[in-house]
Formats: structure tokens, sequence, C-alpha cells
């Protein structure tokens, strides 16, 4: 079978040769800049819809490329996905925003999104721990972001990671809400603290479509089990105003503020402490 395989690997070959060999550039980039710090994270601050003021702020990854500016990580994470870069990556990422966030007002929390590949490397709840004991951030003000397709294969071993996580005392929250396969027995499965209800839902909030009843929907099911609700992608006053009449929790997007850099973070979260 092994060499029907690479028979069939030659025959497409030449079709195949200029993207493959695009991604083995790019995997040899992101070797390279994880070695040298290329990376970055930004912080995106997520608002209580009730109190107004911010309770947390999600770490998204950035790529300083030296030749093509930044890099958004939906370009890059699914190379470091497919090459196991991604442990690597994501642990310096989990090290690099618990540092970040002991610098805040303690009512802050700190969300950072976790790869499924994370998921099936057996060190992940390790790894948590020794971000958190090498930063000194307290356990409840992290947050760690899955998406479904951690619990798509009723995978037990995912499962035990993630009770292995909450173990810890840090929060779990689920990711992109209400796309993929998304199903509500995934909440039955595992107890989330939080649900992100996606963008797609929160665009079309005000339109004439089922996407209100579908975010009220959410919003009461978590309430009944004891979660909170993110609203993604908030751009206008608007869907601002429908979210709190809703009862979500929480809302991030543009309208308050785009993901900005740990400086920026820093004096937004000092200028809003009074408030
Ligand atoms: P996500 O986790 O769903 O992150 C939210 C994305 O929506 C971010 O894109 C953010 O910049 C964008 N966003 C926030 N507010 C708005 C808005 O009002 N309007 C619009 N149009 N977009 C908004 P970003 O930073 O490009 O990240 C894309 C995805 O890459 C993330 O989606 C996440 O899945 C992944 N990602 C980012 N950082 C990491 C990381 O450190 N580890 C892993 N595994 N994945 C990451
Ligand atoms: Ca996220
Ligand atoms: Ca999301
Ligand atoms: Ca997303």
């Amino acid at each position: 079978a092994k060499s029907d395989g690479r028979r069939t690997y030659r025959f497409f070959e030449s079709g195949m040769d200029a993207r493959a060999k695009a991604r083995r550039s790019l995997e040899l980039e992101l070797r390279q800049a994880i070695a040298d710090g290329g990376f970055e994270l930004h912080y995106q601050p997520l608002l209580h819809l009730e109190a107004g003021g911010v309770s947390c702020c999600e770490a998204l990854l950035r790529w300083r490329h030296p030749e093509r500016g930044t890099i958004s990580p939906a370009d890059f994470i699914p190379v470091a996905e497919d090459t196991g870069l991604i442990n690597d990556l994501g642990r310096w990422v989990l090290d690099t925003a618990c540092c970040e966030a002991v610098n805040w007002p303690e009512h802050v929390h700190i969300a950072v999104n976790v790869s499924p590949i994370q998921f099936k490397s057996e060190t992940l709840a390790l790894h948590v721990a020794a971000a958190l004991a090498a930063s000194g951030l307290s356990p409840s003000r992290l947050e760690l972001e899955i998406t479904e397709a951690v619990l798509i294969r009723d995978d037990e071993a995912a499962l035990d990671v993630l009770h292995q996580l909450r173990a810890l005392g840090v929060r779990i929250a689920l990711d992109d809400f209400g796309t993929g396969y998304s199903s509500l027995s995934y909440l039955q499965r595992f107890p989330f603290d939080k649900i992100k209800i996606d963008r797609t839902f929160i665009k079309d909030l005000a339109g004439t479509g089922a996407s209100s009843t579908i975010v009220q929907a959410v919003v009461n099911i978590a309430a009944a089990s004891d979660m909170t609700t993110t609203a993604e992608g908030v751009e206008t006053e608007q869907q601002r105003s429908m979210l709190r009449v809703l009862g979500c929790t929480e809302m991030q997007g543009y309208l308050f503020s785009r993901p900005i850099p740990a400086v920026e973070i820093r004096k937004l979260l000092s200028s809003h402490r009074e408030r």
C-alpha cells in the first residue's frame, strides 16, 4: 500500500508542486519565526453588557513577517496545525498572555484560543499549569476558548483533558457557537462556563431572519445551565441594544475596540478602570 501511495503522489506531483512548495516554505518560515520571536499578541476587550465595563480580553495572534508585513492567523494557523507547530506556538501564546494579564486590573480575565490539535497532546493541562505558575496568574482569570471540533468525534480523551483543565480552576468557553456541526448536545456533554455566539448571528440581528430568535434561545439555554454568553463581532449600536434586550452577558467587537497591542490595552484598561 505504501508504494502505491508513493506512485499516486508522483502522479499528482506536477500539479501539486507549486502549492506544496508554497506550503513547505511557509512551514519553514513559521519554524523560524517561532525560534526568532516573530509573533505578537493583540488583545480585544469583551464588555459586560449590563455594567458596561471590560470583563475580559481575548489574545489574538499576529505574525510580523519580515517581508509580507502582518499575517493574519486565518492564513497560518491551519499550516501550524497540519505540521504540529501549533503545539509550540500555542504554548508561547499561553505563556505570553498569562504574563501580560497579571498587569491588568484583577477583575479582568484573559481569554486564550486553544486549537483542537493541542487537545490531542497529553501535555496541554501541564502547559496550562506551567503558564499559571510562571506568571502567578490566578487560574480563575484564565479562560480557554475551544471549538466544537474538539468534541466532534465523541472523543473521550478530549473530554478527559477538559476535565483536567477544569480541575486546575480555569474557565472553558465554547467558541464560534452556531457554526460548523454545532449541536446543542455539545452543551450537555461538557459544562462550559461561557458560550461565544458566532458573528454570523450577530450580523443579522436587526434583519428579518431568525437570528434574534436563535440568540434568544442560546441565551436562555445558557442561563438555565449557569453559563454566560458573549456576542462576537458586534459592530453597531443597534446590535448592542438588541443584545441587551435579549439578555446576552457580554459583547466583543469593533464597536468598542479592535484587537490592539499590549501597550494599548494597558492604557485602555487603566483609563476604563474608574468607570
Ligand atoms: P476567533 O477566535 O473567532 O477570533 C475572533 C476574530 O474576529 C478575530 O480575528 C477578531 O479580530 C475578529 N473580530 C473581532 N471583532 C470583530 C468585528 O466586530 N467584526 C469583524 N468582522 N471581525 C471581528 P483574527 O484576530 O483575525 O483571528 C481569526 C481566528 O484565528 C480566530 O477566530 C481564531 O480562531 C484564530 N486564532 C487567533 N489567535 C489564535 C491563537 O492564539 N491560537 C489559535 N489556536 N487560534 C487563534
Ligand atoms: Ca476565540
Ligand atoms: Ca470566535
Ligand atoms: Ca471564528
